[in-house]
């Protein structure tokens, strides 16, 4: 009983929002998180050049990894620059990647959901005017900034960025148990 109440996403859920958005919001379980950040992060790092796009990938590289079931964030909540239209359009185009799977062949795991997590996120990214207002925790980082070198050194097994808390794919501790 308690595993079906926690299965139908009861306390444990991560919530990505992009608020404006006529699509409404993502909840995932933990799992679920884990599998969305790793289709991502496959997908961005092929495609990221510029040191803003290298910053989005890494968010979802080092994402959920600290704060388990809390996670997730509101699309407004990026430090989008005055280019914030080129910037929608390349998330979009890392999702569009990452719905053709590439990189999966990668996973330890099969991503049986990833397909319907992806398709509803772009979905979201899509609708998603522009970006507005909100209040966040601390002062925005400037993601015209690039990152640290060592942050973007790939992975030797999985070609991703190792990120501030290595590679997430070679992180047992979060990586969905086959099967
Ligand atoms: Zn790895």
């Amino acid at each position: 009983m308690v595993a079906k109440a926690l299965a139908s996403g009861g306390r444990v859920s991560n919530t990505f929002q992009a608020r404006g958005t006529l699509e409404g919001e993502l909840h995932l379980s933990n799992g679920g998180t884990d599998v969305f950040l790793d289709a991502v992060t496959l997908a961005g790092c092929v495609l990221a050049e510029s040191a803003w796009e290298r910053n989005l990938v890494l968010l979802f590289a080092d994402g959920h990894r600290i704060g388990r079931g809390t996670d997730g964030f509101d699309l407004n909540s990026l430090p989008w620059t005055a280019d914030w239209p080129a910037e929608k359009a390349f998330l979009l185009r890392v999702l569009d990647l990452a719905m053709t799977r590439r990189g999966w062949e990668l996973l330890a795991y099969d991503p049986p959901f990833a397909m319907d997590y992806l398709h509803r996120y772009r979905a979201m990214v899509d609708g998603w005017p522009a970006p507005i207002a909100v209040v966040t925790p601390a002062a925005r980082e400037d993601w015209r900034v690039p990152p640290p070198p060592a942050y973007l050194a790939p992975c030797p097994e999985h070609g991703i960025y190792q990120g501030m808390l290595g590679c997430r794919l070679c992180d047992l501790n979060i990586q969905p148990p086959p099967g």
